[in-house]
C-alpha cells in the first residue's frame, strides 16, 4: 500500500501578515495543494511569504465530491494544508467535514499552531484564564441571543465570544441584561491590526466606551466576559430558592419547600430558611 498524505492544519495571521510561522511557510511551500476558504483572499497572503503552490477552494459547504477528491489525494500519499481566510482553522472557520473524513480514513491530520483570534484576547485581558469557555458567534436573532446569554449567566468560568461590527453595541446591550451592569468584560477590537484598541471595565462602561466613538464600532471583536463570581451565584440561587418557596408554600410546610427549594438550586439551607421567614406574612 502506498504511503498516506499528511493533512497539515495550517494557522494563518489574524491580521498582521509577519505573524505567520516559519513553519507555516514551509508546510505551505512543500504540500501538494492548499486548500483555502477562500482562494483570493488567500492568495494576498500567500504572495506575500512567496508560496506558489497550487490553491483550490474548500469550506463546509463544499460538496461531499470535493471533500472526497481531497481525500482521495490525501489517500493516493498526496499532502494538502488547509488554511482559513484568518487565524485557525476549525476555530469559528471550516474545515470539521475535512479533519474528520481524513481521521476516519487513518490519515495523519498535523497542525501547524499559530495565531486565534480567542487565545490573542485571552493572553492580554486581565481576566482568569485557567478556565474559559469559548462560545464562539452568539446567535444573529436577539430573542435567541438572549436566550443563550440568559443560559449562561451562572457560569463560573471565563466566557468568550466572537463579534461582528453590525452587531457589537446589540450584543453588549443583551450581555447587560443578561449579566447586569458591573460584570467585568474586556473588548479586544482589531488584534494585530493599526486601529487596534482594548477595553477593560464594566458592562455598563463597556457600552458607552462603544457608543461614543463610532470608529470603535469597526473592525473585528473579541469579547471576554468574567464568569459568576461565586457570591453572585450564591445570591442568586437564594433569589431562586425564594421564588420556588413562594410557590411551594401552599401546598407544603415552610420547612418542606424550603429543603425542595435548596435541593432544586443548590442555594444554603439556613440562609433560604431566614430569608422566608422573614419575607412570609404573618396569617
Ligand atoms: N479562525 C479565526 C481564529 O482563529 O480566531 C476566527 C475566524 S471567525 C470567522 C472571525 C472572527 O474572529 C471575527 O468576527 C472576530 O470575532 C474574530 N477575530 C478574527 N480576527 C480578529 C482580530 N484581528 N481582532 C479581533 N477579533 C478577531
Amino acid at each position: 500500500m502506498s504511503k498516506l498524505g499528511t493533512l497539515f492544519i495550517v494557522a494563518t495571521p489574524i491580521g498582521n501578515l509577519d505573524d505567520i510561522s516559519k513553519r507555516a511557510v514551509a508546510v505551505l511551500q512543500s504540500v501538494h495543494t492548499i486548500a483555502a476558504e477562500d482562494t483570493r483572499h488567500s492568495n494576498k497572503l500567500l504572495q506575500s511569504v512567496q508560496v506558489k503552490t497550487r490553491l483550490v477552494s474548500h469550506h463546509d459547504f463544499s460538496s461531499d465530491q470535493a471533500t472526497r477528491k481531497l481525500i482521495d489525494r490525501l489517500l493516493a500519499g498526496d499532502s494538502i494544508a488547509l488554511i482559513s481566510d484568518a487565524g485557525t482553522p476549525l476555530i469559528s472557520d471550516p474545515g470539521y467535514k475535512l479533519v474528520i473524513l481524513a481521521r476516519t480514513h487513518g490519515i495523519p491530520v498535523i497542525p501547524i499552531p499559530g495565531a486565534s483570534a480567542v487565545t490573542a484576547a485571552l493572553s492580554v485581558a486581565g481576566l482568569p484564564t485557567d478556565k474559559f469557555v469559548f462560545e464562539g458567534f452568539l446567535p444573529g436573532k436577539s430573542a435567541a441571543r438572549q436566550h443563550r446569554l440568559d443560559e449562561l449567566v451562572l457560569e463560573p468560568r471565563t466566557l468568550v465570544f466572537y463579534e461582528s461590527p453590525h452587531r457589537i453595541v446589540q450584543s453588549l446591550k443583551d450581555m447587560q441584561l443578561a449579566f447586569g451592569d458591573d460584570r467585568e468584560i474586556f473588548i479586544a477590537r482589531e488584534l494585530t491590526k493599526k486601529f487596534e484598541s482594548h477595553f477593560l471595565g464594566n458592562l455598563v462602561e463597556s457600552v458607552r466606551w462603544l457608543e461614543q466613538d463610532n470608529n470603535q464600532q469597526r473592525g473585528e471583536f473579541v469579547v471576554i466576559i468574567a464568569g459568576c463570581a461565586e457570591q453572585e451565584l450564591e445570591s442568586r440561587r437564594q433569589r431562586q430558592a425564594l421564588e420556588l418557596v413562594e410557590l411551594l408554600r401552599c401546598d407544603v410546610s415552610m420547612k418542606k419547600a424550603v429543603a425542595i427549594a435548596c435541593q432544586i438550586t443548590g442555594a444554603r439551607k439556613n440562609q433560604v430558611y431566614e430569608a422566608a421567614l422573614r419575607n412570609a406574612t404573618p396569617d
